[in-house]
């Protein structure tokens, strides 16, 4: 039987980043994964470079130029006419992105000597792993360590069964080959205000059905309310408070019926994405025979080092909730194999970046207001906007606004809230800020280029003290 130090399941963020942080720490390590494309051949990666983070960024880029022809080049004096949407062709460059990332990953787990095994995984023993592949064979390997980084796969609700072509998913909303006439969405979180912008972007009537009565309470409440705005001035009908009771497909066409209150109404669509959240991917592993503490929702029960109930086997990424993001999955990665190699390590949750890809975009880290109010924190906020700033105005994209959170007594940044041009890149500044410990003075004391939207930072914190000097 081949001997690890250790054994990664899931080549996803979390898990291949592991493997390779491992192997350059010198230990012998496999990654294991059963994504392959219709050829067979290994698809790494995981969710995120496959059907994720990679392919909607690859669609919203497309599509974010077709927005600034129709609704922008005219204003620069760039006369565009007989624009055509080739949707085929937008899908194959988003396939060719994917494909060079994919191959990527594979490069660099080759480069750093980590054995990739192609198959399904699951544990007969705490330490054991036999490997399925898709010839029919199998594969017995034992390892000191097991990484379990297997991922999620999207939530699916009874009312809206996914048939893959008039209802379909995440990764079925990736793959349409022309433009839904009327769209309709379940779910209106990160995955359906992005799939929605891509294809209301392209001429679809979107309608997103949204359960809770607040539109996207987990950002700053400034942020989300003014998001709401914009969004539904480009076309999103976003409708609050409307649970989906039934959906029911018939020659073609989806007949949706959802509550709203005491009454109830119906949506006919011509497709209908089910985005209502990701759920753990734990089957087939057979956690269960091993005694693998799992909560109510299938998420695996950690410690602060990642080990699970089960000595020697340790879990990261998706698999375990909290933020299920790419990039907090990979420093849980890297983390965890320093500490199988005797190092310590460390992850700083507080400060890790959310961002929603939609234009303006949304981004955030750190706490919002209400969450500062809820722990009984004084705080002051500073908030200055991107119509205040001269680059935003020469990008033409001059909505949305900067908020700082500082705390009143110490000074110190709790949490930054933007919505705006480049929020996901603008955001990093104030991780850093965060994670440097600064006070909204260092911010308000560092020199930003003019003109640029960094600018806002630089003000918002300038504001925290009332001092703006342009709002
Ligand atoms: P995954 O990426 O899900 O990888 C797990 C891997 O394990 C899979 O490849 C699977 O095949 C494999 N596996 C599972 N079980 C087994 C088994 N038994 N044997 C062998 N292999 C197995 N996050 C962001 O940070 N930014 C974004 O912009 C973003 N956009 C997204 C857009 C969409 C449409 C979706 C669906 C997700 C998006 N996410 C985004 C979330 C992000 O994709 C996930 O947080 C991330 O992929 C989780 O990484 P992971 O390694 O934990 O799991
Ligand atoms: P996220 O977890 O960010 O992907 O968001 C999923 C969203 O779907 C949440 O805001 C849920 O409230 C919403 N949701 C879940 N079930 C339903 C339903 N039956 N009808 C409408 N919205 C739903």
């Amino acid at each position: 039987m081949q001997q690890y130090e250790v054994i990664v399941v899931g080549a996803g963020p979390a898990g291949y980043v592991c493997a390779i942080r491992c192997a350059q720490l010198g230990l012998k390590v496999a990654c294991i994964d059963k994504r392959v494309d219709t050829r067979g051949k290994p698809k790494l990666g995981g969710t995120c470079l496959n059907v994720g983070c990679i392919p909607s960024k690859a669609l919203l880029d497309s599509t974010h130029h077709v927005q600034f022809i129709n609704e922008q080049a005219g204003t620069h004096g760039l006369k565009v006419s007989g624009l055509e949407v080739d949707v085929p062709a937008m899908q194959k460059r988003k396939d060719h992105v994917v494909r060079t990332l994919v191959g990527g990953v594979a490069s660099l787990l080759k480069k750093n000597k980590v054995d990739v095994i192609s198959g399904t995984a699951g544990f007969i023993a705490p330490q054991k792993i036999r490997v399925d592949h898709a010839g029919g064979a199998s594969q017995d390997l034992q390892g000191k360590h097991i990484v379990i980084a297997s991922g999620s796969e999207p939530v699916d609700i009874q009312a809206a069964p996914v048939d893959g072509d008039c209802i379909v998913d995440s990764t079925g909303a990736l793959e349409f080959h022309e433009v839904p006439l009327r769209l309709g969405i379940i779910g209106a979180g990160v995955i359906g205000l992005e799939m929605g912008s891509v294809w209301s972007r392209l001429g679809s009537e979107v309608v997103i059905l949204e359960a809770l009565p607040e539109f996207l309470a987990m950002a700053d409440q400034a942020v989300s309310k003014e998001a709401f705005k914009i969004l539904v001035k480009q076309g999103l009908d976003i409708r609050l408070n409307c649970k989906v009771q039934e959906a029911r497909t018939s020659s073609d066409k989806v007949q949706v019926v959802y509550s709203t209150g005491n009454t109830e109404q119906s949506l006919e669509v011509d497709k209908l994405i089910v985005a209502v959240g990701r759920r753990p991917h734990t089957e087939g592993l057979n956690l269960d025979d091993l005694g693998i503490k799992t909560d109510q929702k299938g998420f695996i029960e950690v410690d602060s080092h990642w080990e699970t109930s089960v000595k020697g086997v340790y879990a990261i990424g998706d698999v375990i909730g909290g933020a299920m993001l790419a990039h907090k999955g990979s420093e849980e990665g890297v983390a965890l194999a320093e500490l199988l190699a005797d190092q310590s390590a460390h992850v700083s949750y507080e400060s890790i970046p959310w961002v929603i890809y939609t234009w303006p975009e949304i981004a955030w880290a750190g706490r919002t207001e209400r969450q500062c109010k809820e722990s009984g924190i004084d705080y002051r906020t500073g908030v200055f906007p991107f119509m205040a700033l001269g680059r935003a105005h020469a990008m033409g994209h001059a909505e949305g606004m900067f908020k700082i959170v500082g705390d009143a007594s110490t000074d110190r940044i709790l949490g930054v809230h933007i919505l705006g041009p480049n929020a996901s890149e603008l955001i990093s500044e104030a991780v850093v800020a965060m994670e440097s410990e600064l006070y909204t003075e260092d911010l308000a004391r560092m020199i930003h280029a003019h003109p640029s939207l960094a600018e806002g930072m630089h003000e918002a914190a300038l504001a925290v003290g009332g001092r703006a000097i342009h709002f």
